[in-house]
């Protein structure tokens, strides 16, 4: 498998070309060619698999450079993963120019809400904080086109499951959802069936 066996352009696969991604991994090669076609996913995997890239690459090459307002939302449970995500997503995107932003807790919450305001194509964040943005309108999340949930597993486990939903809830019906996640306990499968729009199952 080749990465040049997906509808991909040049600016993407230049980029993996640079960061030495010679072909897909297992969860790549399941997961890009579902998401390029727009449908929901399900993806059981770990992490180390490859997985931030396997939702990244589908999402940069779907954004539209000249929208500024945010088209995908990454939701993860920890600040150490989302700043991790945003310098994949950045690095996948560097030459189609893709901002990406981590948006988390603990930190002041003034210049997220000017960032906020900049073109952002990709925002990375926890749910608390992404929470407390939409309630004081700092997030216009209109052009919202791509939902990720990451290692929803955790997030739960977190104690984050209420906060996930009412963000979920402001979001755009029209968009695509994928949730990864290592295990599936049954509050993951519930919030799947309940937000998902009959999603692809998937399990490396
Ligand atoms: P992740 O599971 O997303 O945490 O990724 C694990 C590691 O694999 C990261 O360091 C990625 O940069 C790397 N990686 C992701 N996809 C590929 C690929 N297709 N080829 C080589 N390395 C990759």
């Amino acid at each position: 498998a080749s990465f040049n066996d997906y509808q991909l352009s040049e600016d993407i696969t230049r980029a993996l070309d640079s960061l030495g991604y010679k072909q897909p991994t297992v969860v790549q090669r399941e997961v890009i060619p579902i998401a390029l076609g727009k449908r929901d996913l399900t993806v059981k995997s770990h992490t180390g698999s490859g997985k931030t890239a396997a939702y990244g690459i589908p999402i940069c090459e779907m954004v539209d450079w000249d929208e500024n307002r945010p088209q995908a939302l990454v939701l993860t449970p920890t600040r150490e993963l989302a700043d991790q995500v945003t310098e994949d997503i950045t690095n996948i995107g560097r030459y189609k120019r893709i901002k990406a932003t981590a948006i988390y807790g603990k930190q002041p919450f003034a210049p997220q809400r000017m960032q906020l305001t900049q073109k952002n194509h990709v925002v990375v964040g926890t749910p608390g904080r992404i929470m407390d943005h939409i309630e004081k309108d700092t997030i216009d999340l209109e052009k919202l086109r791509f939902l990720v949930i990451d290692e929803a597993d955790e997030m739960l486990s977190m104690g984050f499951i209420e906060q996930l939903e009412m963000i979920i809830q402001e979001l755009p019906k029209d968009r695509v959802t994928l949730l990864f996640s290592a295990t599936l306990p049954k509050d993951v499968e519930r919030l799947c069936h309940r937000y998902m729009n009959d999603p692809v199952d998937i399990e490396i």
